[in-house]
C-alpha cells in the first residue's frame, strides 16, 4: 500500500478543481455558519450553494457528519466533500487523525487527485494537525493484498491528495516526523496478515534485519546460541518444529551513550497449533498472528529510528513456531528456563509465556533497562475481560502504569490496567518444580502475567496482553487490516512523551 497514495502539502489559497475536500465546525455559530464561511473560502459563484445543501441534509459540522455534492451547480468541480469536524477549538491529535482516516473512507481507490483544504473558518489549523491528517489517510489506505492474483484495473494506479494548508514548509516538517509512524505501523501490519508458511522465523529476523537501512542495530540469534545462553524455555517451545527458532535484539541509539535503554519485548510465535495440547480446528488460522507483540516490536523500533528518537531503545524478540511432532514437548515436561528457574509444562499451549520468560530474563541481564514493556497476544482470557476496546495492562510500576494510561487515550490505543498479587501467584506453583505454566480455569490473563513477573525481578516492568487487539483486530477510521498493527503508536507516544532527553 505504501506507494498506492501519495500525499503532498501546499499553500493556501487552494486551486479547487478536481474533486475537493472541506472542513466544516460545529458549535456557537452553527454548522450551517460554518458553511457560508467556507463558501466564502471557495471564492466560487456558489451562491448559497453549501447552506442550501447543509440545510437539506441537516448537516451542523458535527463530528463524523459529511456532506457529499456531486457535480455542484456553479462550480467546475465533479465532486465536493465537506467533512464536520465537531468544536474546532476542542480538537486533539487523535480527532485529526481519525478525520485524515475518516476522508480516506470516503475517496475512491482509483487513481486521481484529490485536494483537502484544511481550513476552518477562524481556527488556526497546526501544522501538527495537518501531519496526523496526513497519517490518518495514510493508515486508512492501507490494504494487505499481496495475494490477491486478480486485482481490480482501476486500482493500479495512484491517488494523490494535496492538503492545503497556511504554512506548507511547517506542515512539511511536522510530516517528516511522523511519516515514519506510518511506516513502523505498516510493518507491524504487513507482519500480522503474513500466513505462516512465508513468515517462518528466520524470514521474520531477516525482515527485522531491514531496520539496519534506517541505522537501527539488529543482531539474530539461531538455535545454537539460544542453547548456548540457556534460553531452554523458548527452546522447547520451538522443538517440535522443522522451523529453527529466533531471537532478534534491535537496538537504536539516538540518546546518550551512557544512558540505560528502554526496552521492548515482543511475542513472536509465527504459528501457534498449541503443539500437543492441540488446538480445535475452528479458526486456527487465525494463530499467525500470535506474532504480533514481535510485529509491534519491530514497527516500533522503525518508527523511532525514522523520527531520530532522542533515546536508547532496546527491541528483543522472540520467534517460534508451535508445532505437535515427534519431538515436541509434552505435557509433564520440566524445563530449565534461562533464570535457573525451573518449569512443568502443563499445558503446551500455553506458550507464549515461556518464550517471553527467557527473553524478559535475557534483556534484563544484559541491557539493565530502565524500564521493560512486553507485548503478546498471550491469553484468550483477555478477550474475555476486556473485548477489542482495550489491552490488558499488567505492571509492577505505577508510574509507568499510569504513562501507559495515559499514551493510550492520547492514541486511541487503550489499555487497561489488571491486577497483580501474591495469591494469583500462588496459583502458579508447581508440585514438580518451580512453577507451571498454567494456573487453571480462573483469571487466566492474570495467572499468565504473574508468571512473567518471575522473570523481571526489580526492573519497572509492563506486559500488555494484546490477544484482544493485535490480531483481527478492532476495525476503525483508521484500520481497516486484520493486522493493525496495535501498539506502535501507543509505544511512539510513550517513549515521545515520558522518556526523551
Ligand atoms: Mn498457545
Ligand atoms: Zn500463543
Amino acid at each position: 500500500m505504501a506507494d498506492s497514495v501519495k500525499i503532498s502539502f501546499a499553500k493556501f489559497p487552494a486551486t479547487l478543481e478536481g474533486f475537493s475536500v472541506l472542513l466544516a465546525a460545529s458549535g456557537a455559530a452553527g454548522g450551517r455558519a460554518s458553511l457560508s464561511a467556507v463558501a466564502e473560502a471557495l471564492a466560487a459563484p456558489a451562491g448559497d450553494l453549501l447552506e442550501r445543501a447543509g440545510a437539506a441534509d441537516r448537516f451542523e459540522g458535527k463530528s463524523g457528519a459529511v456532506l457529499d455534492l456531486l457535480a455542484p451547480s456553479g462550480l467546475s468541480l465533479p465532486r465536493l466533500l465537506v467533512f464536520g469536524v465537531g468544536k474546532a477549538p476542542d480538537l486533539r491529535p487523535i480527532d485529526w487523525l481519525t478525520l485524515g482516516g475518516s476522508i480516506m473512507g470516503k475517496l475512491p481507490d482509483s487513481a486521481g487527485d484529490v485536494g483537502i483544504l484544511l481550513d476552518l473558518p477562524g481556527v488556526e489549523v497546526s501544522a501538527q494537525a495537518a501531519a496526523e491528517v496526513a497519517l490518518g489517510l495514510r493508515l486508512r489506505a492501507y490494504s494487505f493484498d499481496r495475494y490477491k492474483t486478480k486485482k481490480k484495473s482501476e486500482d493500479a494506479g495512484k491517488l494523490r491528495i494535496t492538503l492545503y494548508v497556511g504554512d506548507d514548509a511547517a506542515a512539511k516538517r511536522a510530516w517528516k516526523k511522523r511519516e515514519g509512524i506510518g511506516e513502523g505501523v505498516v510493518i507491524a501490519r504487513d507482519l500480522v496478515n503474513e500466513p505462516a508458511n512465508v513468515l517462518t522465523p528466520t524470514e521474520f529476523a531477516r525482515r527485522a534485519g531491514d531496520l539496519a537501512k534506517v541505522g537501527v542495530d539488529v543482531e539474530v540469534m539461531g538455535e545454537k546460541d539460544l542453547k548456548k545462553i540457556g534460553m531452554r524455555a523458548l527452546l522447547g517451545v520451538g522443538q517440535g518444529s522443522d522451523e529453527e527458532s529466533q531471537v532478534v535484539v534491535m537496538r537504536w541509539n539516538g540518546g546518550k551513550s551512557d544512558a540505560a535503554p528502554v526496552a521492548f519485548i515482543g511475542k513472536g510465535v509465527v504459528f501457534d497449533t498449541g503443539g500437543i495440547s492441540i488446538k480445535p480446528a475452528a479458526g486456527m488460522e487465525d494463530m499467525k498472528g500470535d506474532m504480533a507483540g514481535a510485529a509491534c516490536v519491530v514497527g516500533l523500533m522503525h518508527a523511532l529510528a525514522r523520527r531520530k528518537a532522542k533515546v536508547n531503545a532496546v527491541g528483543v524478540i522472540g520467534l517460534v513456531e508451535n508445532m505437535p511432532d515427534g519431538k515436541a514437548q509434552r505435557p509433564g515436561d520440566i524445563v530449565t528456563s534461562m533464570s535457573g528457574q525451573t518449569i512443568e509444562i502443563i499445558n503446551t499451549d500455553a506458550e507464549g509465556r515461556l518464550v517471553l520468560g527467557d527473553v524478559l530474563w535475557y534483556t534484563k541481564e544484559r541491557f539493565k533497562p530502565r524500564f521493560m514493556v512486553n507485548l503478546a497476544t498471550l491469553t484468550g482470557a483477555i478477550l474475555v475481560a476486556l473485548g477489542t476496546e482495550n489491552a490488558g495492562l499488567f505492571s509492577n510500576d505505577d508510574a509507568l502504569a499510569a504513562n501507559l494510561h495515559e499514551a493510550g487515550l492520547e492514541t486511541g490505543e487503550k489499555v487497561w490496567r489488571m491486577p497483580l498479587s501474591p495469591e494469583y501467584d500462588k496459583l502458579i506453583d508447581s508440585k514438580f518444580a518451580d512453577m507451571k505454566n498454567t494456573g487453571g480455569r480462573f483469571g487466566g490473563s492474570i495467572t499468565a502475567a504473574q508468571f512473567l513477573q518471575r522473570f523481571v525481578g526489580t526492573v519497572p516492568w509492563a506486559h500488555l496482553d494484546i490477544a484482544g487487539t493485535g490480531m483481527s483486530s478492532p476495525q476503525s477510521e483508521i484500520n481497516r487490516s486484520w493486522g493493525g498493527g496495535w501498539g506502535v503508536r501507543l509505544l511512539d507516544h510513550l517513549v515521545a512523551h515520558q522518556y526523551e532527553d
